[in-house]
């Protein structure tokens, strides 16, 4: 008994870990998939005129704070302006500081419904417009698309369909999760459809509903597999 339920649970164990990788690469394809096929959509721009280098009072009346997701690295000026921009799967938010020397940062975020994998990339661009540093995060080089996803001025122009693979750990769970439960729905929900139809022809025909075997009209117990049949009206009236 105790090892018959094991194996139930060995299983159900076994089906869960496969749901939850088929969503793992569900996740990484659909984020992936944007980042080199799908196109950003209108740029949004916002500006904070009154986020000084120095964190100062803020008017009365003055708008909130922007809202930057990301954190801006160490003696560099606070963000002043963000934008952001977004397409099934990916978004993108760029980020301004400073003024003769600017300070860009620029992140790419994949996934869906949630960003799940992101690359940041951070510069000093001086007044020349030459890039003074660089550096960028969690990215690999796209070997499919080398083109832009969207233009945008602060970043050398165009915003790169390197792939992200930087994990944000809450967006990465929500994904797979969801789509786990999404193929979950799909093969179970479509396997146990499957099997009604085919009781529903059996029943139709007058056959076993267990096993198919064609019984005789008035058999309540199948010959071949010894279920009991219970739809003895339905099997006599083959008008469905
Ligand atoms: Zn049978």
């Amino acid at each position: 008994m105790s090892e018959h339920r094991g194996h139930r649970i060995r299983i159900v164990v076994g089906v869960t870990a496969a749901f939850l990788l088929l969503g793992a690469v569900t996740t990484v394809a659909i984020g992936w998939g944007a980042v080199t096929f799908g196109g950003l959509g209108a740029i949004n721009s916002q500006w904070d005129l009154f986020a000084g280098p120095e964190p100062g009072e803020r008017p009365e009346g003055a708008p909130p704070p922007l809202a930057w997701p990301l954190r801006v690295p160490e003696g560099w000026p606070r963000v002043q302006g963000v934008s952001w921009s977004d397409g099934f799967g990916v978004r993108w938010d760029g980020g301004v500081g400073g003024t003769d020397t600017q300070t860009v940062i620029t992140s790419v975020r994949a996934g869906w419904p949630m960003g799940a994998l992101r690359w940041v990339d951070e510069r000093v661009i001086d007044g020349t417009g030459a890039a003074s540093s660089m550096s960028l995060r969690g990215s690999v080089r796209n070997p499919i698309a080398t083109g832009s996803m969207g233009s945008w001025g602060w970043y050398a122009g165009s915003v790169p369909r390197d792939l992200p693979i930087s994990p944000i750990w809450l967006g990465l769970a929500a994904d797979v999760l969801v789509l786990a439960a999404g193929w979950a729905v799909l093969l179970l929900g479509g396997r146990a459809g499957v099997r009604v139809a085919v009781r529903a022809r059996r029943r139709r025909r007058g056959h076993c509903e267990a096993c198919g075997y064609e019984v005789g009209q008035g058999v309540t117990t199948c010959p071949e597999c010894g279920a009991a049949r219970e739809t003895l009206e339905a099997s006599s009236s083959p008008s469905a």
